[in-house]
């Protein structure tokens, strides 16, 4: 039987045993309305004949003609009462009955026609409940139909320890249509634990490939320190100097190195609190005076703007920023800070140079781990402090954009959420785990 026909004969089934409930009870109700009909029409009738005199235990009786037909002799039914000892009453009861009969017709053809339409309503009512039963039968038939074969999962087994980690193209493939959800599941898997792999063998190889050229510098410097200087203070100082200054770039990249390597590994701390952005980046500015830059720094900030977040590291952004302003711009150039809100309701620190610009081949790449245009490599810079800067700005849920031009300058906007009431609720271990930032 399919399906449908069994859930059709559920149904029907249900419906009919609650149809003929429904039918008996009319029934009843039907027997009690007529009882009580024929007692209150009867009590009428001898209250009339007999008035005060009435009492219960009558003598009574139906009169009629058995010889009739049965209508006939309905219509001339009597009903025949009288006092204990007294004289008979007699009064036409036919035509009453009659009356009620056919009340009693039209009444029950309602009831029929009631039940039939119950009937039909009820059957769709449980069809529709039975839906959602019937699909979980048709699952369970599915599932028990299916066969555990126990060859496709060796098979699978075979595959998944036969597949190359290191190849890129490494594939997992059984042959069996049923596995081909698991097998994309499997593969999907592979394809981003490649590109993870692609990453870090890159990240390393770059790293090296900056670590060599100081390496290089210190070693020459330190050959011709012990082939010559020892008896030349000139060499003397200037390969002193040289080895110090490429100590310094090595120390420099190896911190940021790890800044990004513990960020990847969610290891860096994050201690968000409210942070005035305009606060910050008048500190900023002191401290750059302080070590006596040749720049002007130009500060519009009129108002504080606050942002939640961890301070040290945002600072951080902010001086990448200013380090590359105060790197690519000729000195004595004027240098724009600003700290405000965003027409979007972000809490917006911008930096601003007039100096070397961006060319529009360069754009595209400016965020990648040791990008550095090609001018840039002449400067000394490592091509990681942008990178840590957009780490640090998405770790806040902000991003940053840049705007430059060739030979006029270039501006780059920290965009941050604005600080709300509800940020101060945020539970942060701050003491816990507090930043402590690097000093590159
Ligand atoms: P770097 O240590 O080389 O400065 P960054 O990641 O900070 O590394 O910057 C990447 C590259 O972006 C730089 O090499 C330079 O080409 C370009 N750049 C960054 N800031 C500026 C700027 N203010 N003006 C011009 N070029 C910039």
């Amino acid at each position: 039987m399919s399906e449908n026909k069994r859930m059709n004969s559920i149904a029907r089934r249900v419906s009919t045993s609650f149809v003929l409930r429904l039918l008996l009870i009319m029934l009843l109700i039907n027997a009690v309305l007529i009882t009580n009909f024929l007692a209150w029409t009867a009590y009428s009738m001898e209250k009339t004949a007999l008035g005060s005199a009435w009492q219960a235990d009558l003598t009574r009786a139906f009169d009629y003609d058995g010889s009739l037909p049965v209508r006939t002799r309905l219509e001339r039914m009597n009903y025949t009462f009288s006092l204990p000892g007294g004289a008979k009453h007699t009064v036409a009861a036919g035509q009453i009955l009659l009356t009620m009969i056919r009340a009693m017709n039209v009444v029950i053809i309602a009831e029929i026609v009631i039940a039939v339409l119950q009937y039909r309503g009820f059957k769709r009512r449980t069809l529709l409940l039975l839906s959602p039963l019937q699909k979980i039968a048709q699952t369970a038939q599915a599932l028990s139909e299916t066969q555990f074969d126990e060859q496709k999962f060796h098979s699978l087994e075979d595959a998944i320890q036969n597949i190359s980690v290191l190849s890129p193209s490494a594939r997992l493939s059984t042959g069996h249509s049923e596995l081909i959800g698991l097998e994309n599941a499997v593969n999907n898997l592979i394809s981003r634990m490649h590109d993870a792999y692609r990453q870090q063998t890159r990240f390393v190889s770059d790293a090296s490939h900056e670590l060599r050229t100081p390496i290089a510098v210190i070693k020459g410097y330190a050959e011709l320190l012990s082939r010559w200087g020892k008896d030349d203070p000139k060499v003397m100082e200037e390969s002193v100097n040289a080895m110090l200054a490429e100590a310094n770039n090595m120390q420099r990249l190896v911190e940021q190195l790890l800044f990004l390597a513990r960020g990847d590994a969610g290891r860096t701390a994050f201690a968000p609190k409210k942070v005035d952005l305009r606060e910050l980046l008048l500190s900023a500015v002191d401290e750059y005076k302080l070590i006596g830059t040749q720049h002007v720094f130009r500060i519009r900030a009129e108002e504080p703007v606050f942002t939640f977040g961890d301070e040290a590291m945002l600072k951080q952004a902010l001086r990448i920023l200013a380090d590359n302003a105060i790197k690519y711009s000729p000195e004595g150039s004027v240098i724009t800070l600003r700290a405000g809100y965003s027409p979007q309701g972000m809490a917006i620190l911008s930096v601003q140079d007039n100096g070397t610009g961006i060319s529009a081949e360069d754009m595209p790449h400016l965020f990648e781990r040791f990008y550095r245009s090609d001018p840039a490599r002449t400067r000394g810079g490592t091509g990681l402090g942008l990178a840590i800067a957009k780490w640090i700005t998405e770790r806040h849920e902000g991003h940053i954009d840049v705007f430059s031009s060739l030979d006029l300058g270039t501006r780059f906007t920290l965009n941050l959420p604005a600080y709300q009431e509800e940020d101060s609720k945020v539970s942060s271990d701050a003491a816990a785990t507090a930043y402590n930032p690097p000093s590159f």
